[in-house]
Order: C-alpha cells, then sequence, then structure tokens
C-alpha cells in the first residue's frame, strides 16, 4: 500500500506534526500556485472523491505512532502534495483518528470552502488553516491559478459562512509574492476581509522553500513589515511565518520511504538530509541513487540545495 502517513515533521504551526498525504500521488490540486514547493500542478481536480479507505489510514497512523515509541506528536495534520478536501473521506478520517487522543488540523487552500460538505467535514476538525494570498480576482488567478471552474466569490463566502459556525482554531495563512499580491491596495482589501472573519492567528510569510515558478521573488523587507502593520491595526493577532534553519524529522524504520513520504509535502533542504539519513545509520549514497532513479530531484533556492519529488518522473509516465 502507498505511504499515506509521514513525518512527524516539525512544523511552525503545529509543533510535531504527523503528516497525513490523503490525496493520491502525482500531485492533484486545485489550484498552482506559482510559489507552490512540491512543483506545478500535475492533475487540476475539483470534484471530491476516495482516495483511500479510511480504515488503510488508521492502520497506517497506528502503525507509525508504535514505531516512534512515545516520541511526541503534537497534531495529527492533514497536509497532502495537493488539497485536502478533494478526500469525500476527509470528515470521517478526522473523526476515526480522533481516537488517538492526539489533536487533528487540516491546511486548505480554501478553494472548496463554498461546498456545505466540505465546511461540515473541516468542522471535525480542531484546527483548519485557510490559505487566503488575494481578494482581487485578477490577482488571484495570478497568484494561484485555480481551475477554470471554481471561483472566488463563492470562495470568499464560503470562508465566511465557515468563520462563523466553526468552534475549533481558526487560523490563515497569506503568503506575498514579490509585484504579485504585495501592492498597498491589495494588502490593505486581504487584512480587511480577514478582519472580518477573526481568525486566532492571520499568518503571513513568503516562500521559504524552492517554488513552482523560478521566476517568483519574495518582497522587501518593507513590504511584510508593512502588510504586518496592515494587520495589526486592524486588530489581527498576525504573526510573520520565519524560515526555520533546521528542521529534524521523524524516523519510522523505513529511511527511502521516510525520504521519498517526506519530500513529497515538504522539500529537505541539503542539511536536513543529510542530518537524516546520518542518524538513522544510513549514508548520502542513499539519496544520491534517489536522484539516479529519478524519484527526487535537487533544485537550488536562495543559495541553498533542495531535495524534492521528481514530479516529471510522473509526467512523463501520463
Ligand atoms: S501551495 Fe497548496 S494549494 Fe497551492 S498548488 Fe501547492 S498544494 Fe495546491
Amino acid at each position: 500500500m502507498e505511504r499515506i502517513v509521514f513525518g512527524p515533521v516539525p512544523s511552525r504551526r503545529f509543533g510535531q506534526s504527523l503528516g497525513i498525504n490523503n490525496i493520491f500521488s502525482p500531485k492533484r490540486c486545485s489550484y498552482s500556485c506559482i510559489y507552490c514547493q512540491i512543483g506545478r500542478t500535475l492533475i487540476y481536480e475539483i470534484e471530491r472523491k476516495e482516495f483511500y479507505k479510511v480504515e488503510d489510514i488508521k492502520k497506517q497512523v497506528k502503525e507509525v505512532i508504535e514505531n516512534l515509541k512515545g516520541k511526541k506528536i503534537d497534531y495529527i495534520s492533514f497536509v497532502p502534495d495537493g488539497e485536502p478536501t478533494l478526500d469525500i473521506n476527509l470528515g470521517k478520517e478526522i473523526e476515526i483518528l480522533k481516537e488517538f487522543g492526539i489533536k487533528i488540523a487540516v491546511i486548505t487552500n480554501s478553494s472548496l470552502i463554498w461546498r456545505k460538505d466540505v465546511r461540515d467535514d473541516l468542522k471535525k476538525a480542531d484546527c483548519v488553516s485557510l490559505k487566503i494570498d488575494a481578494v482581487s480576482v485578477a490577482i488571484w488567478k495570478k497568484i494561484n491559478r485555480p481551475n477554470k471552474k471554481i471561483n472566488l466569490e463563492s470562495i470568499l463566502e464560503g470562508i465566511q459562512i465557515f468563520s462563523e459556525e466553526f468552534k475549533g482554531q481558526l487560523l490563515t495563512e497569506t503568503l506575498f509574492i514579490k509585484d504579485i499580491n504585495d501592492s498597498k491596495e491589495e494588502i490593505e482589501k486581504i487584512g480587511e476581509f480577514i478582519k472580518k472573519i477573526e481568525p486566532e492567528i492571520a499568518y503571513i510569510g513568503y516562500p521559504t522553500r524552492p517554488p513552482a515558478e523560478k521566476w517568483v521573488k519574495i518582497p522587501e523587507k518593507e513590504k511584510i513589515d508593512f502588510a504586518y502593520i496592515v494587520f495589526k491595526s486592524k486588530n489581527l493577532n498576525v504573526k510573520i511565518i520565519e524560515k526555520k534553519e533546521e528542521r529534524e524529522f521523524g524516523f519510522t524504520g523505513d529511511l527511502v520511504e521516510d525520504i521519498l513520504s517526506i519530500v513529497s509535502v515538504h522539500p529537505m533542504s541539503e542539511k536536513e538530509i543529510k542530518k537524516f539519513v546520518k542518524d538513522n545509520r544510513g549514508s548520502f549514497d542513499l539519496v544520491k541513487s534517489l536522484i539516479d532513479r529519478g524519484e527526487i530531484v535537487e533544485v537550488e533556492y536562495m543559495g541553498e540545495k533542495y531535495y524534492r519529488r521528481n514530479l516529471n518522473k510522473w509526467k512523463n509516465m501520463m
């Protein structure tokens, strides 16, 4: 069976987070964000469907938790290499995974939140993080490159309804990209919209890992500071997502499977992957062999090397 559970991975928002990749690879999403750290979307999807059996996900989570032998897990997070709400079993999975007594988080791009069934599923989680990168249609199309059948107006309306109904911890995440969504006008409009939904924390940031498009640039520091001030002026609890220097990843007993499942969702820096193989009695030759087999690729970003899943391998097979 395909590896569905990965980590735990240190997360800026969720501490030690055991990740659930509940969507079939290769990357399926309703968006193809220009900054996506996984790469360009290979399969655009907007219809919900079953990917894995709920019981299979539970079985894998149980095995991983047992293998971790008491190691701390702060959250079980639905953070696939795509959009988690595409999974029609999401609500059932959240309910069944709650049996482990660990908080459940879902990180969604919000694109399907106009659907009542999606909102009902998300309401079962302890924490939901909503992506809000733009509130103007032209900018939303540029940054998130949505599937043509979805529209921003319904998404924003769905977000508002959800924020009124949801009893758990609501977070928002806005990534700023130079010359795309970092104008004073758009920052002001995004802040005004987020103010209405009253999240516990409004995260803002910029890409800290290699983006899907090489031409994507991070905004000047003044722009991020400006966004921070604007959000603050709207009484938002705003936090800037800073780059973590080095993250430690959980080992579940199979180095190759662990690397592949982690880099499918979170590209690892050279330092991180070297430390991970060394700590788990492997050698860097293993990483080189995965590159030679075309399983992973090496990419450079801001002077650092990163390793991520090779989406071209699938593309060539499609
Ligand atoms: S960043 Fe998230 S929403 Fe955007 S393309 Fe990547 S997986 Fe989809």
